[in-house]
């Protein structure tokens, strides 16, 4: 008797499947880097599952993937003795396609599949990528500590419908096997996929084994010598094996860290960089410390899982980590290797730990050299980071007044000087141009650039060639409350209070403005009656040079923008 059942995907289950077998048709061999980094995960699982219920090894500890072929079958098998996966595990994980983020996703395709493929990219789409080259695809699978008999037979030809069925399973673990399309039949291949394996998962700290080639040998007349029956076959590992943080910078190459971070990051684009450190003293502890090269759909999701993956002497611990970076760091992935910490650790311990404050603290500094020196280093990279993550950046001085400074020198925004809304000015630049006898940094915040640059609050700073920094994220108002200063100098909205130019302000623009007071006094006496009830004050000002009048609010009340951004949210 079977208790085979078959269920469905998701409605957008097929769509996505055929937009990544377009999109990644070029590059299909990275179905081998997908099924090997989830082999590696499952292996990381037990092992962490294992410290507190050693009997989850069965009799089998060593843990390894081992990798199969038959070409005449055309198949790939993919075996590892990792964690394993039980019934529920299996319709839990390969049964829905969509993770948290799909929807949206979906929203954002154009239907154009040119266009849409680049998007697919930054999804990442893990398992499912075994249908790039297969039309079948079988997984059986035991979660360790199970009984044999709960083993699980999943089944899917990638369309619209999965089964699922109970069997008996010897061994833990989860072996994959891939029926192979047509047009993927090459890589029932040894060489094939040795040389895959070494280019994209070389770094894998889990050995992959693949069954030992056998040399023909030859006897004196040339002839190749028969090979013995019954032979036990003999395995061997085809990749490096080594956790790759343990490395010496100098070991590693740029194309194993890129592979690496594809490992950690579940991200299928190369990041925009990294920092290696190994950290030795007080505390001891291994970083790699990755900048992704796009913004995740959740960033700005509450919920969104976050934080780095935590080894403790190699063993690993847990996904997500939080505790090491702050929340304006939160697109930073890798991971922290520590050598102090308890392999019994928990979130609630991460907490209190003074230890990882202090790495906390280490890290966050870390990042910002990081992000510094690709700011030195090549600006057009630097300026592809700020706009994926600019605005989480901004949170930055309100959560870590210590780095303030280190972090306002990683902004950018638009200005006057350059005259376009790209935010591409940063604050050391417009210190280095401020007039003789400028004191303060001159900001105009709007809802966009072209009404802020054509502020008429700007008309006298034209007139003076003064530099004004052009504020059009919805944080800026909120994040300016938070600047104080930068360099010394103080920042300072241009719609806000009565300008005060400081030594900026002429002899003969405090005559001419004493001048204007006193022929207008009426007209202001007029003004005042006229708007009573809605202004507070009326003033003759100098700050115009072509429109007639403008609204100024004071400077400690709310700015326009935030007051904007208020009513929108209905208060
Ligand atoms: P991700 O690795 O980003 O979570 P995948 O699509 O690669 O996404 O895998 C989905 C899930 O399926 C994994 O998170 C894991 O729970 C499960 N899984 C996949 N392969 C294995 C495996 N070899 N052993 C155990 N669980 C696995
Ligand atoms: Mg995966």
């Amino acid at each position: 008797a079977t208790d085979k059942e078959t269920l469905g995907f998701q409605t957008e289950a097929k769509q996505l499947l055929q937009l990544m077998i377009h999109s990644l048709y070029s590059n299909k061999e990275i179905f081998l880097r997908e099924l090997i980094s989830n082999a590696s995960d499952a292996a990381d699982k037990l092992r962490f599952e294992a410290l507190s219920d050693g009997t989850l090894y069965e009799d089998d500890p060593e843990l390894r993937i081992a990798i199969d072929f038959d070409k005449e079958a055309k198949t790939i098998t993919i075996a590892d003795n990792g964690i394993g996966m039980s019934k529920e595990d299996v319709i839990n994980h390969l049964g829905t396609i969509a993770k948290s983020g799909t929807a949206e996703f979906m929203s954002k395709l154009s239907g154009d599949q040119q266009k849409d493929s680049q998007l697919i990219g930054q999804f990442g789409v893990g398992f499912y990528s075994a249908f790039i080259v297969a039309d079948r695809v079988e997984v059986k699978t035991r979660r360790a500590g199970l009984d044999k008999s709960e083993g699980v037979h999943w089944e899917s030809e990638g369309e619209a419908e999965f089964s699922v069925e109970s069997i008996e399973k010897e061994g833990r673990g989860t072996t994959i096997i891939l029926h192979l399309r047509e047009d993927s039949a090459d890589f029932a291949d040894d060489f094939r996929i040795r040389s895959v394996v070494k280019k994209y998962s070389d770094h894998i700290s889990l050995p992959v084994m693949m069954e030992k080639q056998i040399t023909p040998e030859y006897d004196e007349e040339g002839n190749e010598k028969p090979v013995e029956e019954n032979l036990e076959p003999e395995f061997e590992a085809i990749n490096d094996a080594t956790a790759l943080w343990t490395r010496s910078r100098s070991e590693v190459e740029d194309d194993e860290y890129k592979e690496f971070y594809k490992h950690v990051s579940h991200d299928f684009q190369d990041p925009l960089t990294w920092s290696h450190n190994k950290v030795e003293g007080k505390l001891e502890y291994n970083s790699l410390l990755y900048v992704p090269a796009k913004a995740p759909f959740d960033m700005w999701n509450r919920d969104a899982t976050r934080g780095l993956k935590l080894y403790v002497q190699r063993t690993f611990i847990m996904d997500d980590a939080e505790q090491f970076l702050p929340l304006y760091l939160r697109f930073i992935k890798g991971v922290v290797d520590s050598n102090d910490l308890s392999l019994n650790v928990s979130r609630e311990i991460l907490q209190q730990d003074p230890a990882v404050d202090s790495m906390k603290s280490a890290l966050t500094k870390r990042v910002l050299d990081m992000l510094s020196k690709m700011a030195k280093k090549d600006a057009e990279q630097y300026q592809a980071f700020w706009d994926e993550f600019g605005q989480v950046l901004k949170e930055g001085p309100a959560e870590d007044f210590s780095n303030k400074e280190k972090i306002a020198k990683l902004f950018r925004f638009a200005s006057t000087h350059s005259n376009s809304e790209v935010q591409d000015q940063s604050l050391e630049d417009y210190v280095s141009r401020m007039k003789e006898g400028q004191e303060k940094i001159y900001y105009v915040a709007a809802e966009n650039y072209t009404t802020g640059s054509n502020s008429p609050h700007l008309e006298v700073f034209r007139k003076k060639g003064i530099e004004v920094l052009v504020l059009f994220d919805r944080v800026d108002e909120w994040l300016m409350g938070h600047m104080m200063d930068f360099d010394g100098k103080g920042f300072q909205d241009v719609g806000k209070g009565e300008l005060d130019l400081g030594e900026l302000e002429d002899e003969a623009d405090k005559q001419e403005k004493e001048k204007l007071e006193s022929e207008n006094k009426d007209l202001v006496e007029r003004v005042k009656t006229v708007l009573e009830a809605k202004v507070e004050e009326v003033r003759v000002t100098n700050r115009l040079t072509d429109s007639p009048a403008c609204l100024v609010v004071n400077d400690g009340d709310m700015g326009a923008q935030m007051r904007r951004i208020l009513e929108q949210a209905g208060q």
